[in-house]
C-alpha cells in the first residue's frame, strides 16, 4: 500500500475519552473511529488487524474441526422466551420491534439460535458430534461501555456450541476448544492465563475464563504461586475460618453512639474487626428494575470480609444482575425493623438471611442491635438467629489462604478475551433439543459453548504491546509487516530504490506500507511508530550504495544493511513470526 494513497487519518492529540493505551493508540493510529459510545468503525489500518485475528481464529477453529456458519445477529424473542432468557438478560438485550410489533433482539451471543438449527437438523446419533461457529458481531447495551473496543457496545465475536451425545463426548469437545484457544492466544502473541470462572447469565457448571493479564483489564484473577490455582475473584474461593471453640456468652446490648460502619464499632468497642458480623441489605425486583421490590434480603458476613455479589445471586438461586439491588434503608427498615446503619440478624422480620458459610463456626460476634446508636455483643448462631440461606459468600483478597494448598492467594488484573463453558443440557432441555440414540430413544443433546472476543482481544494485544510512541504490533497481526519510509520521494536514486524494495517484498508476500508522501522525516517516523508495524527499513541518502536501515519496532537499533539482505531478513522475519 501506498501511503500517498491511502485513506489514513492519524491524530495528534489523545482525545479525551480515551483512557488507557488500547483506547488512545487504536483512535490516534486511527484505526478505530467512534461512531456513537461503545459503537466503533474500523478504518483501514485497524480493519486488516481485525481481520488477521479472525483468520488465526478461523485456523485454529477449522483445525479442531468446527465449522463455520454464519446466523443473523437479528433474533426472535421467540427463541428467548423458550429458554427463560428475554427476561434474565435484562436491559443488557438490545431489544427491538419491527413494524408488526412483534418482539426481537440483537444477539449478545447465540446459544439459543444454535440450539434451534440443530434441533431441527439434528435427529440421529450417528450425527454427533458437532461443533458449528460464527464469526459475528454481538450487541450488549453495557450499562457503561468504556475503553474503546474493550467494552463496548457493537463487537466482534466468534462463538462456537459443541453438540455431544453424553457428558463424555462433551468433556472432549471442551478439550479440543480449550487447545484451539490456548493456540489461538499464543498466535496472537498473549500472555494469557487460563482461569476457573463463574458461568454467569449463560447458565451451565463448569467455565474457564482465558485472560490476558495487564494493568487496566476490568477482571481480577486470583491465583496461587505454589500451587497451580487460578480462578476470576467472581468465583475464587478461600477457607472458612476455622470454627471457634469459644463458649457462648449471654446476649448483650451495648449503647454505641453514632458508630455505624464496622470500622467505627471495631474501635468504639476497642474489639478486632474479626468479631463483628457485617450486614448487606439488598432488595429484589418482581420483573425489571423500577418494579415493585418481590422481597428483602439481608446478608451478614464476618465484618473483615467482602461480599461476592456474584456469589449471592448464585446462592439465591440465580437472581438476574438487574434484578438486585442495594436497598432503600428506610422502606426496608420499616418492614424488616432493620435500622441503617445499626442492623443485626436478631429479631429481623420479613426478610431473608442469608449467611456466609464461616459465620455458623464465628462465636460471640458484634452485630447491630436493629435500634439507633446500639449493638448487641456475643451474638450466636443458632441459639439468636437462623438463617434461610448458608453458602459461601466471601469474595477473596490477596493473602488470603489458597483454597487448595493453603498458600496466600495473590491477585492480578486482566482482561477476558475468552470464555468456554460446559453448558450440558441447559438449553437442550427448555428448547427440546434431542437426539435418537441406537436404540431409537430420545435423549437430550449435550452442549458446550466457547467465545473470542476478536475485537477485545485486537484492544488486548495493544495493551500488552506498545510503548510511548504506539502500538508495536507482534508480526501475527500487524496490519502491514514493513513500511518503508522513503525519506526523500523526489530523488530520483531514493524513489527507485525504495520502489525495487517495495516490489521485491511484496512478491515475497510480505505485506509492506510504501511511505512514499511528501513529508518530513520526522512526521513519517512517528507515523511509522504510531501504526505499530514491526519492521520499518528506510531508504535515505545511501540509497546510491544500494544500502538501508533496518529496525524493528520492538526496542531495535538502526541497522544499515544492503537492500538485498534486508529483503531477506523481512523475508524470514514474517515466515517466523506468522
Ligand atoms: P464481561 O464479563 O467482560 O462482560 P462476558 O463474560 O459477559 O464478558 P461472554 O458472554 O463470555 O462475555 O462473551 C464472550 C467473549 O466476548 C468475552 O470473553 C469477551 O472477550 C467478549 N466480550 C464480551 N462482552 C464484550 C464487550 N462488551 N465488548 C467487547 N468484547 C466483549
Ligand atoms: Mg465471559
Amino acid at each position: 500500500m501506498r501511503l500517498s494513497r491511502a485513506h489514513i487519518t492519524t491524530l495528534r492529540e489523545v482525545p479525551g475519552e480515551a483512557e488507557i493505551p488500547s483506547h488512545i493508540w487504536l483512535l490516534r493510529a486511527g484505526m478505530i473511529r467512534k461512531t456513537v459510545s461503545g459503537v466503533y468503525g474500523f478504518m483501514t489500518l485497524g480493519l486488516r488487524v481485525v481481520r488477521k485475528i479472525e483468520r488465526i481464529v478461523r485456523e485454529e477453529m477449522d483445525a479442531a474441526g468446527a465449522q463455520e456458519i454464519i446466523t443473523s445477529p437479528v433474533q426472535p424473542a421467540e427463541l428467548w422466551h423458550e429458554s427463560g432468557r428475554w427476561q434474565v438478560y435484562g436491559p443488557e438485550l438490545w431489544r427491538l420491534k419491527d413494524r408488526h410489533g412483534r418482539e426481537f433482539c440483537l444477539g449478545p451471543t447465540a446459544e439459543e439460535v444454535f440450539t434451534d438449527i440443530v434441533r431441527s437438523e439434528i435427529t440421529s446419533y450417528r450425527q454427533l458430534p458437532l461443533n458449528l461457529y460464527q464469526i459475528q458481531t454481538k450487541y450488549r447495551d453495557e450499562a457503561r461501555p468504556r475503553y474503546g473496543l474493550m467494552r463496548s457496545r457493537e463487537f466482534v465475536m466468534k462463538d462456537a456450541y459443541s453438540f455431544d451425545r453424553d457428558e463424555a463426548g462433551l468433556d472432549v469437545s471442551y478439550a479440543h476448544m480449550r487447545e484451539a484457544y490456548t493456540k489461538i492466544f499464543t498466535r496472537c502473541g498473549l500472555t494469557f492465563r487460563p482461569v476457573a470462572a463463574d458461568s454467569g447469565a449463560i447458565g451451565g457448571n463448569a467455565s474457564e475464563e482465558f485472560t490476558a493479564l495487564c494493568e487496566y483489564g476490568e477482571s481480577d484473577v486470583a491465583y496461587c504461586d505454589v500451587c497451580d490455582m487460578a480462578a476470576t475473584t467472581e468465583r475464587a474461593e478461600t477457607p472458612d475460618a476455622a470454627p471457634s471453640g469459644e463458649e457462648m456468652q449471654p446476649l448483650r446490648e451495648v449503647a454505641t453512639p453514632g458508630a455505624k460502619t464496622i470500622d467505627e464499632v471495631a474501635a468504639f468497642l476497642d474489639i478486632p474487626k474479626e468479631k463483628t458480623l457485617k450486614a448487606l441489605l439488598f432488595e429484589i425486583y418482581e420483573d425489571k428494575e423500577d418494579y415493585p421490590v418481590s422481597e428483602y434480603i439481608a446478608v451478614f458476613i464476618r465484618g473483615d470480609r467482602e461480599l461476592n455479589e456474584v456469589k449471592l445471586r448464585n446462592a439465591l438461586g440465580g437472581v438476574a444482575e438487574h434484578l438486585i439491588a442495594f436497598a432503600d434503608e428506610e422502606k426496608l427498615g420499616a418492614r424488616t425493623g432493620a435500622v441503617g446503619g445499626f442492623t443485626g440478624p436478631v429479631g429481623l422480620r420479613d426478610c431473608r438471611i442469608i449467611i456466609d458459610s464461616e459465620v455458623p463456626g464465628l462465636k460471640n460476634l458484634c452485630a447491630g442491635a436493629n435500634k439507633r446508636d446500639a449493638h448487641m455483643l456475643n451474638v450466636n448462631y443458632g441459639r439468636d438467629y437462623e438463617a434461610d440461606i448458608t453458602a459461601d459468600l466471601k469474595l477473596v483478597r490477596a493473602g488470603d489462604p489458597c483454597p487448595v494448598c493453603g498458600a496466600p492467594l495473590k491477585i492480578a488484573r486482566g482482561i477476558e478475551v475468552g470464555q468456554v463453558f460446559k453448558l450440558g443440557t441447559k438449553y437442550s432441555e427448555s428448547m427440546g433439543a434431542v437426539y435418537k440414540d441406537e436404540n431409537q430413544e430420545d435423549r437430550l443433546i449435550v452442549m458446550g459453548c466457547y467465545g473470542i472476543g476478536v475485537t477485545r482481544t485486537m484492544a488486548a494485544v495493544v495493551e500488552q504491546n506498545h510503548d510511548d510512541k504506539g502500538p508495536i504490533w507482534p508480526v501475527s497481526v500487524a496490519p502491514y509487516h514493513v513500511i518503508i519510509t522513503l525519506v526523500k520521494p523526489d530523488d530520483p536514486v531514493q524513489a527507485a530504490l525504495a520502489e525495487k524494495l517495495y516490489a521485491e517484498l511484496e512478491s515475497r508476500g510480505v505485506e509492506t506500507m510504501l511511505d512514499d508522501r511528501d513529508e518530513r522525516p520526522g512526521v513519517k517516523f512517528n507515523d511509522a511508530d504510531i501504526f505499530g508495524i514491526p519492521l520499518r527499513l528506510t531508504v535515505g541518502k545511501k540509497a546510491g550504495e544500494g544500502v538501508v536501515e533496518y529496525k524493528l519496532r520492538r526496542g531495535g537499533e538502526v541497522v544499515e544493511m544492503s537492500a538485498e539482505e534486508a529483503v531477506c531478513a523481512a523475508t524470514k522475519l514474517v515466515e517466523e513470526e506468522r
